[in-house]
């Protein structure tokens, strides 16, 4: 990367050559990586609103409703024990792959979304009250904003909201301002879904944490990039998706420190979250059933544990040295772009390159491209506070994920080119 581009895209120079990582050989995994789409091979670049699944994943899915499924946890007979153990195991492989200290720490939920409003639910209306003050990023997702709106507007607690500066970093001297003993959550995302945006984490949880205030990291976009552990991050819930994983849809996790998950009133009634009931009296289960009213998603829980073994396998070292060189380049080749402008350009980044080109809006750009056989996202992508914060309407976005290539992003850069020829 040349010194010019370097400065143009305040990118560091690439960390390792591009060849270090057998990317053909992952994408032989994933059968919908050979699609052709109107009439050009799928260039996939919306993986932040959603990952393909390996044949791994498939068929782990397809071998549970062929050979396991029985519902779980209360029947006696060979298939629910066989579903049940295999359940519980991916409890174990999350726990594992966030470094939990216990699988009694992980619930199953839909998602990221399920998993937050589960704590702004059960410990926020348990434990935050009128005058008290819930604090998150200026970059959130609608996810990450809306449930603490919904508690601040029943309790008469304050929403307040770290600033981010043009790069898109949160401005850390105002988070610690902002901090007070008023504060009874801190509620952020580790990184963001328009920006790239990593978020210091570890930093932000020692202040948070100085006041005894607990720290709810939002990790949808996280983990499929950063390996990521809760213990060492020191914080208090970590939310994650399955789908963003590689896994099915429709199943997530939260990360509970156990202390905490422990002391909070369960989240929804139901079966499978109580140790006995009747007309007088509840008791509710332990963790981490407490959480997991009714029969949950066991096939989507077992095919996410498939592909946390299968991503996982492949090596952190590999997966971050490959996207980041993938990431660099993509920087490189759309700076070339006249009249593109990139929205965030954090100190730390992964994963993303949002930008705005000329004044073509970006639906329009994305219907372009698609004609092309590339699939990339546009939109506010669930972060309006963010489209305010740089005054426009829209982004288009490139996302990437483990698959994608050097060729893919020059792909994108011919397409935007093409775009660019169309409206001048
Ligand atoms: N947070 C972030 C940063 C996200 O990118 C997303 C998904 N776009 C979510 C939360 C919500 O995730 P889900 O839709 O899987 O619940």
């Amino acid at each position: 990367m040349s010194e010019a581009l370097l400065e143009k895209t305040k990118m560091g120079p690439v960390a390792c050559p591009i060849d270090f990582f057998d990317v053909y050989g992952v994408r032989d995994d994933f059968p919908i990586l050979r699609s052709r789409v109107r009439g050009k091979p799928l260039v996939y670049l919306d993986n932040a609103a959603t990952t393909q699944k390996p044949l791994q994943v498939v068929e782990a899915t397809r071998a549970y409703y062929e050979k396991q499924n029985a519902n779980i946890h209360r029947g006696v007979h060979y298939l629910s024990e066989l579903a049940t153990n295999k359940y519980e195991a991916a409890r174990e492989t999350i726990a594992g792959f966030l470094n939990a200290e216990s699988a009694r720490e992980i619930v199953f939920t839909s998602g990221t979304t399920e998993s937050i409003n589960l704590v702004a639910y059960s410990f926020g209306r348990a434990n935050i009250k009128a005058g008290d003050e819930v604090l998150i990023s200026a970059m959130e997702h609608h996810s990450n904003i809306v449930p603490w709106q919904m508690l601040c507007e029943q309790t008469g607690a304050k929403l307040r909201v770290i600033p981010i500066d043009d790069n898109g970093d949160i401005i850390f001297e105002e988070f610690e301002t902002l901090l007070s003993e008023k504060t009874k959550m801190v509620a952020i995302v580790h990184v963001s879904n328009s920006l790239g945006t990593i978020n210091p984490i570890k930093k932000i949880v020692e202040r948070a944490h100085a006041f005894d205030i607990p720290v709810l990291v939002d990790g949808a976009q996280a983990v499929s990039h950063l390996k990521v552990d809760v213990q060492e991050l020191g914080c208090d819930f970590y939310a994650i998706s399955s789908h963003k994983l590689f896994g099915p849809t429709g199943i997530g996790a939260l990360y509970g420190r156990e202390s905490l998950l422990d002391a909070m009133p369960p989240y929804q009634g139901g079966g499978d979250m109580i140790k006995s009931v009747s007309f007088e009296r509840t008791t509710y289960s332990e963790l981490p059933s407490k959480f997991e009213a009714g029969t949950p998603n066991m096939a989507g829980a077992i095919g996410m544990a498939t592909a946390i073994d299968y991503f996982t396998g492949i090596g952190y070292d590999k997966l971050e040295s490959h996207e980041d060189a993938v990431l660099r380049y993509a920087h490189e080749a759309l700076a070339d772009i006249p009249d593109l402008k990139f929205i965030g350009m954090a100190k730390a980044k992964t994963g993303v390159v949002s930008f705005v080109l000329s004044d073509i809006h970006p639906h329009d750009i994305g219907t372009i491209l698609d004609q092309n056989g590339i699939a990339v996202r546009t939109g506010h992508h669930c972060t309006q506070p963010v489209m305010e914060r740089f005054k426009i309407p829209a982004t288009t976005r490139a996302s990437f994920a483990l698959y994608n290539t050097v060729d893919e992003v020059d792909r994108l850069a011919e397409g935007l080119h093409g775009v660019l020829n169309l409206f001048k």
